[in-house]
């Protein structure tokens, strides 16, 4: 580590933090960021000068081990640990990430409204103006250069860089697999397919127009233009997101073609995280279902380990039917014995499904999902099946209670996603 302090700022380079995406239940960092102290703040900056993470000592921060992070889509997410007993078990993760949008009536309290929150960003402020004065007083390069950095990047400047990157792959990521928790949904977009071919009526989540495939040269051009974003903070990313929310039906050539492309363009072979680079992508259940022997034969040996999330939502008709979800319940229970099938002999490929919870949905939509879970009779520690709150209509302590008959009931792991996007 090289410390350079300059007043009352103390600049931390080459902070190797940890390179395998492990769960903890203190905090830990991940990747090579930058670290600046000042005043009662601690401020992490990714490699081109963006603002990642905040957090405080005891007199202007909640808890130590709470954590404000910014994604590259310029959303907030809170990392908590207060009130959440057993975490780990109820969302894979030991911090809860709230972003006030997805989930949040599972959380009695808003923490971005908070004044903590509130005063750590008008920190970032001060701190970005001062950061331009010390840069100019600043004696070695190494500071000075990158005080620059922090100098230009304000908050609105932050803003029309999330604005560029959504530019780049030409759309957004309103929602985020799952599994992506796994890599903290440190995760490079790319965007093969936009629409959806169910458009589920209950879904908040589905981007407008029909479905409809990328050209290879607009991938092209996409993959290209991430590098130049991304820069010299590529090395802090070993996950590419195919986007949107059926990615799996790109088709195989276009599809094995991208995540090709996108390994050596970005250089993920290099990334700071060591182990395969990930692959994510949602899946629909006939996508899934079409997915081919030659497709899974070609995903198994691409240089990732590949997650798909399918999109169950329910393995009962009426309940399909209530949310406007136009699938037939046997196609569902058919994609279901698939992932297992797939979990069991592919090593470099592993399928989860998604389940909703909550709301007013007939009471065969919880007993199905007990009854076939319960008949895996393998306990596996991958292919997780997510069950997501259906959002407005989510109660606490109902979504809770049938998250754990379905978790106690399940060999498979079994989780709640609190959906992110970017
Ligand atoms: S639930 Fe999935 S398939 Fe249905 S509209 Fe939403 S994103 Fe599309």
């Amino acid at each position: 580590m090289e410390r350079y302090q300059l007043e009352e700022l103390e600049i931390i380079f080459d902070c190797a933090g940890r390179d395998d995406w492990g769960k903890f239940s203190f905090p830990v960092w991940y990747g090579i960021p930058v670290k600046m102290n000042w005043r009662e703040y601690r401020y992490d900056f990714n490699l081109r000068g963006g603002l990642k993470k905040v957090s405080g000592g005891p007199r202007v921060w909640p808890d130590p081990q709470d954590v404000l992070k910014r994604t590259d889509g310029n959303d907030f997410i809170y990392y908590g640990t207060h009130g959440y007993e057993s975490s780990y078990d109820l969302i894979k993760n030991y911090y809860v990430p709230f972003n006030g949008m997805y989930g949040s009536d599972l959380f009695a309290e808003n923490p971005l409204e908070g004044r903590p929150v509130r005063q750590a960003l008008d920190g970032f402020d001060e701190l970005t103006i001062e950061a331009g004065r010390l840069a100019a007083a600043a004696a070695c390069d190494r500071p000075r250069e990158f005080l620059q950095r922090v100098a230009v990047r304000n908050r609105e400047r932050l803003a029309e860089e999330a604005k560029t990157l959504h530019r780049i792959i030409g759309a957004n990521l309103p929602v985020l697999p799952p599994d992506t928790i796994d890599v903290d949904y440190e995760v490079i977009p790319l965007i093969l397919t936009e629409g959806c071919t169910y458009n589920c009526r209950f879904c908040l989540f589905k981007t407008t127009g029909g479905f409809r495939v990328r050209s290879p040269q607009n991938i092209a051009a996409q993959i290209s233009s991430l590098k130049d974003f991304y820069g010299a903070d590529l090395i802090n990313y070993n996950s590419l997101m195919l986007g949107q929310n059926n990615a799996l039906a790109a088709g195989e050539e276009l599809l094995v073609g991208a995540a090709e492309m996108a390994y050596e363009l970005l250089n993920l072979s290099a990334s700071y995280h060591r182990g395969r680079p990930n692959l994510f992508m949602f899946g629909s259940v006939d996508s899934f279902l079409e997915a081919d022997q030659s497709l899974l034969d070609r995903m198994e040996r691409l240089p990732y380990r590949t997650s798909i999330n399918v999109g169950m939502e329910s393995f009962d008709q009426e309940t399909l039917d209530r949310l406007g979800k136009p699938l037939q319940a046997e196609r569902v229970r058919e994609a279901f014995r698939k992932m297992q099938a797939v979990n069991r002999c592919r090593s470099n490929i592993s399928v989860s499904c998604n389940f909703v919870l909550g709301g007013d949905l007939p009471s065969r939509h919880l007993e199905t999902i007990k009854t076939v879970l319960a008949a895996e009779t393998t306990a596996r520690d991958r292919g997780a099946v997510y069950l997501s709150p259906l959002i407005g209509t989510s109660r606490r302590r109902e979504i809770l209670k049938e998250f754990r008959e379905i978790k106690m009931s399940s060999p498979l792991p079994v989780f709640i996603y609190l959906a992110q996007r970017l």
